[in-house]
């Protein structure tokens, strides 16, 4: 068992990878690859601080200016809806997104900076399956957040 830490980012190699299978996946299932596209889906990957897609567009038009935010709002909700990328929605209206890790994960978020980092917990499928005993739903998913103070807020 490793001790809890907070997930280090990811190497160039496994951020190439990444791409490369969303771009597979974009294409195979008859989604055009434009220019703006491959720009948009390269910045998500590099960007593990859970972006809003407004953050992602600032990113994205730095090396690719002819990108408009209509087209970053229309692959991130492609790409979500294949399940390829994680949206996590906040009542103050932000949305922020990770398709490093699309599956259900667990975030520490500073209520000062307001920071997302992923965070390795263990038991995590142990306790939706006692959840799923105790209420006796079928779950398929879960939404696992702790608050507090970053380490340079602190
Ligand atoms: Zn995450």
């Amino acid at each position: 068992m490793s001790e809890p830490h907070v997930i280090e980012s990811q190497s160039i190699e496994q951020r190439r990878r990444r791409v490369a299978e969303l771009t597979e996946r974009l294409a195979s299932s008859g989604h055009r690859l434009t220019p703006q596209r491959l720009f948009i889906l390269e910045a998500l990957v590099a960007d593990t601080s859970h972006p809003t897609a407004e953050e992602l567009f600032a990113r994205v038009r730095q090396t690719c200016p002819t990108t408009s935010l209509a087209t970053v709002y229309k692959t991130l909700e492609t790409l979500r809806q294949m399940g390829e990328v994680l949206e996590l929605e906040f009542s103050d209206g932000s949305n922020h997104y990770d398709a490093l890790r699309p599956a259900a994960h667990p975030h520490v978020i500073c209520e000062q900076c307001g920071r997302i980092e992923d965070v390795e917990v263990d038991g995590i499928s142990r306790l939706q399956a006692h959840a799923m005993q105790a209420s006796g739903y079928q779950l398929q998913s879960h939404r696992i957040e702790f608050y507090g103070l970053c380490q340079s807020c602190q």
